[in-house]
């Protein structure tokens, strides 16, 4: 039997909020926003505290990760540059 907890993301694009459920594996996974298709969100509720004071290294280190062309593989409107 699999618990399929429900995670809170935030979207970095829009400030949305919302919820995904998906598996603790997946938790760190980028979820793609259901109000603007972005993927530039990051999980809420996590072990370690939220409570924005690591936003910055949370978000640079977001950045790094999406920098493979995660992030640019179409489903991001807001990505409009060419890679190169
Ligand atoms: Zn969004």
């Amino acid at each position: 039997m699999t618990e399929m907890p429900i995670y809170e993301y935030r979207c970095e694009s829009c400030a949305e909020k919302f919820e995904i459920l998906t598996r603790f594996a997946e938790r760190d996974s980028a979820q793609v926003c259901p109000a603007c298709e972005s993927t530039k969100t990051r999980v809420l509720v996590s072990s370690f505290a939220v409570a924005g004071s690591g936003e910055t290294s949370s978000v640079s280190d977001f950045a790094s990760e999406t920098g493979g062309g995660g992030c640019c593989g179409g489903a991001c409107g807001s990505c409009g540059s060419s890679p190169n």
